[in-house]
This record gives C-alpha cells, structure tokens and sequence, in this order.
C-alpha cells in the first residue's frame, strides 16, 4: 500500500496540472469506488481545483472556490495518472477527471477488487470523515512522539501503523523505520528510554524523507526498501540475513541483529519461547544494558 512518502511524492507531482485548468467532466466512477453521491460527481464541472493536498495516505483536491472536496484514497492497489492532452490511458478506469485542456486524472485499481474509493464532499464533511487520524507522521519530533508512545503500551510496528496514533505510515515503512531506528518490532511503546525515543523520532523523519526523495525521481520499490520484502538478503548495516514474523495480520521484517539482540521474533511470544511479560522483561534488560 503507498505509505506517506509515496502519497506525497503524488501530491507534489499533481499538485501544478490539476490546478492548471477547469474541470470539463467528472466521472463516470466505478459503482464500487465511487463513495458518496450527494454533491454528485457533475457538481465539480466548470470548477477549478486549488490543487492537491495530502493527510495520511489520502490526496484532497479542493476547488478553488472553497466548495467541494474531492477526497481520494488508494488504499492497496489503486494509482493515480494524469494524462496530457491526446496521451492514451486506460478505456475504463475506475474514476475519470476530464480538464478542458483535454489532460485527464484517471484512477485506476489492479486486480478485481475494488478497494479504492473517491469521495465528493463539503469542506466540513471532509473534515469529519478524516477527524479519527492522528498528527501527520513527517516532522512530529521526539517531544511528541515520546508523548505518543507514552500514552499507549503498545508494540512499536503495531503503534506507527496506527493511524489513530500517528498517520502516514503502513507496514513497508515501518519495517525500515524500526531498522533504522534498531529497535524491536515487539517492544512496548511505554517502556521506551529517552534515547529510544529520541532515536525513533530521528528515524521516522529520516526514512520518510529518504523515502519520499527516491520516490520522487521514480524510484522502485527495490530501489527504495533496504528491509521491507527482503527475507534472507543481507542487512545493509550487518549483513545478517533479514527474518520475518507474521503479526497482526501484517508480515514483519527485521534484522535479528540489529534490532532483537540476535533474538528471533515469533508470531505469538514476542521472542522464541518466552511469554509477552518475559518479552517486556527482556526489553528492559535490554535497555538497561544498553545505558550501561
Ligand atoms: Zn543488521
């Protein structure tokens, strides 16, 4: 799923050709991508966009006019591609904006699933419908992310996914950001030292910005993960083979090395034999041995 970086990198690159002429045609959307159909979709015809905008891993596009929301979301398999004037796209994408000039936005969705979703909405409707998501993950800083973590004893790859918490990053970015930061994927929010959390919070930014920068000169996602989807390969800092476990319906990556003191994570005992409060007790030992 495109995380902040990616979502970003996509605001940057649409933010000047969807503002640069008037909507001629919206839609049609597909049944199932369409969310919303009150304003419906003709409301945005002869409206000018003010631009795009992110929040989490959604894109906005305002009017100009301060009216209307077209909110977006991609959710794992849908992309956005603007089309110049005359360039061929898809014939039946799941959702069409036409401009005047003759350029198109065009969402498309691989697969049969249809997960994406467009929303119309008022500016107060958008509002509520993205009040649930915690701070933008991009420049939060150790002050309010020790405050984050300390407000919720939760394991760490399960507290940066939640957008609740702390909104922008899925699983691929909380693979890197964890290596990069070398903590465990299984360590308890609260229990964090400060230069835990000083360490996490310079990670977050770093491995965002570094992403974001690889994406925005096209970069792959080979060329972009150093650990996420690299089972086996050597870790880039220690050349230990990277491991996996599966959690929470997500499959975590991680250097057993760097990050579990050569400990293997397993789905349900944290590490290999150990229940979560021997887990949490070896956290601590860690950290104290660490300080020392
Ligand atoms: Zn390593």
């Amino acid at each position: 799923m495109p995380e902040l970086p990616e979502v970003e990198a996509w605001r940057r690159a649409l933010d000047g050709p969807v503002s640069a002429f008037p909507i001629e045609r919206a839609g049609p959307a597909h049944i199932a991508t369409l969310k919303t159909f009150d304003p419906p979709l003709s409301t945005l015809e002869g409206r000018r966009l003010a631009g795009a905008e992110r929040r989490a891993k959604r894109l906005l596009f305002p009017t100009d006019d301060g009216e209307l929301v077209l909110l977006v979301h991609l959710m794992t398999a849908g992309r956005l591609r603007y089309l110049r004037p005359g360039e061929k796209g898809p014939k039946t994408p799941a959702f069409r904006l036409g401009f005047t000039d003759g350029a198109e936005l065009v969402l498309t969705e691989a697969g049969s699933k249809k997960r994406a979703g467009v929303w119309l909405l008022t500016p107060e409707a958008a509002e509520a419908e993205l009040a649930h998501l915690g701070p933008d993950a991009l420049g939060l800083g150790a002050a309010r992310v020790g405050e984050i973590l300390a407000a919720h004893s939760r394991r760490l790859h399960s507290l940066l996914r939640d957008q609740r918490l702390i909104a922008g990053i899925g699983r691929a970015w909380a693979n890197e950001i964890l290596h990069h930061a070398k903590l465990s994927p299984f360590a308890l929010s609260a229990e964090l030292s400060p230069e835990e959390i000083a360490r996490l919070a310079a990670a977050i930014d770093e491995e965002l910005a570094r992403g974001l920068e690889l994406r925005e000169r096209g970069a792959k996602d080979a060329q972009v993960y150093r650990i996420h989807d690299r089972l086996g390969e050597p870790c880039p800092d220690c050349g230990t083979p990277i491991a996996r476990v599966d959690y929470e319906e997500h499959t975590i990556y991680y250097c057993p090395r760097c990050q579990t003191g050569g400990r293997r994570l397993t789905p349900y005992f944290g590490f290999k034999g150990r229940n979560w409060d021997e887990v949490a007790m070896a956290s601590k030992r860690k950290t104290r041995r660490g300080k020392g």
